[in-house]
């Protein structure tokens, strides 16, 4: 099995190259910037843009207009255009917002290189197009064929992010057990086992600092060069906040899947909940959909299998003992007794129905490849909210 997996190093730039690489962000977001305008202002004419067309009408430009960009690797400019032309192409396909123009120092970054071979790594250091070998912090972790070396500025620092192709051993699953997975904004994740996980420890102290570093910042004068390093400061516990909840997410979720070999999921639908502002930050801070997309790279890594339940899918309104579903469940009740006498609590109730949701489906995935009638519905398949109900009302009372 071919996966490509990235790694993201922290460049120790020396002064000479830390100029370089200010100019190839800079070269990036330029000819992203100029490629957008000259896209809208085609279109607008009638005519019909495209990122090749661009790409061939900078080259031919840039000599007599813009000779600075000659002093960096050319498939920066390149990249940029092409980054540009990805932009549309989603926003035409309605996957993405119409692209907007970069601004400086907001996810800083640039490619570097012109394909495998124009660069390369040697243990604690990589040679980039141009500005030579610099060294890294730490080795690049994954053994296979480097793809690319884009390098990013996260406030004070740089990096540069490489996707590898590996070649992974046929997965095989390490553990039977399934878990159902609760996401939640109290708890960060609840499993059906009763095991509660409150999310990285770290982060709250931090975003209390945030509070208070923003606080301070908005006192500085326009302009001074206190508010200048005010907001550098701000700026890079963002970053810390970013990592420590990063850091979280990967040791949670690699845990997860090696741990159990059927997870199941609720399908949040997280830009509906983000609508609601008062759980938007707390949503945001936890990371509902990294959670989802590391898991999901995960499972196929390690051979587990994910279940995703359709967001109509009753969680935390049926009882996991019975069935029966509760008619009305506000958010704020946190347990509850069912009419059959159980109690429940109801992170714990949703995780187990998840779970039981999970390997209904997992067995019916087998059940459909060895040619028997299952009950059809795979788990990805969208079904309508009242027959998913029905039908996995009834499977729970088979069950029982
Ligand atoms: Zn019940």
């Amino acid at each position: 099995m071919r996966v490509v997996l990235s790694h993201r190093i922290a460049l120790v730039p020396t002064a000479r190259q830390e100029v370089l690489l200010r100019q190839a962000v800079g070269v990036s977001r330029f000819a992203y910037n100029w490629a957008l305008a000259e896209w809208q202002r085609q279109y607008q004419g009638g005519e019909k843009p495209s990122e090749a067309a661009l790409r061939r009408q900078l080259d031919s430009i840039k000599r007599q207009q813009f000779p600075w960009m000659l002093l960096i690797p050319k498939s920066v400019p390149q990249q940029a255009i092409k980054n540009c032309g990805a932009a549309f192409r989603r926003y035409f396909q309605k996957q993405s917002r119409c692209p907007k123009f970069k601004k400086k120092g907001v996810r800083d970054s640039a490619r570097l290189d012109n394909g495998p071979g124009t660069f390369k790594f040697d243990g604690k250091r990589v040679r980039l197009p141009v500005i030579g070998w610099v060294k890294l912090r730490e080795e690049l972790r994954f053994s296979g064929k480097a793809l690319s070396t884009t390098v990013r500025r996260v406030e004070d620092r740089w990096f540069v992010c490489v996707p590898v192709e590996v070649e992974m051993p046929e997965p095989v699953r390490e553990s039977q057990a399934a878990v159902g997975i609760d996401l939640g904004v109290s708890t960060a994740a609840t499993l059906s086992s009763g095991e509660k996980l409150a999310g990285p420890k770290a982060l709250g102290v931090h975003l209390e600092r945030r509070q208070r570093f923003s606080r301070w910042h908005s006192r500085k004068q326009k302009g001074s060069s206190n508010r200048r390093k005010s907001a550098l400061r701000v700026a890079c516990l963002h970053a810390r906040i970013a990592n420590v909840r990063q850091d979280w997410l990967h040791q949670t979720t690699t845990r997860l899947v090696r741990q159990f070999g059927v997870l199941g999921i609720e399908d949040l639908n997280v830009r509906g909940m983000m609508a609601s502002e008062k759980l938007a930050r707390r949503i945001a801070d936890i990371g509902f959909h990294e959670f989802r997309c590391q898991l999901e790279y995960k499972a196929n890594l390690y051979g587990a299998e994910l279940v995703t339940a359709s967001r109509w899918f009753p969680s935390s309104k049926m009882c996991c003992e019975c069935g029966v579903i509760a008619e009305e469940l506000p958010l704020s009740l946190r347990e509850w007794t069912c009419a059959c006498g159980t109690f429940h609590e109801r992170d714990i109730n949703a995780a187990r129905n998840l779970r039981r949701y999970a390997l209904d489906r997992a067995s019916c995935a087998r059940i459909n490849a060895c040619g028997e009638e299952g009950s059809g519905a795979g788990p990805t398949d969208s079904v309508k909210p009242a027959s998913l109900k029905q039908e996995s009302a009834m499977s729970y009372l088979g069950m029982d």
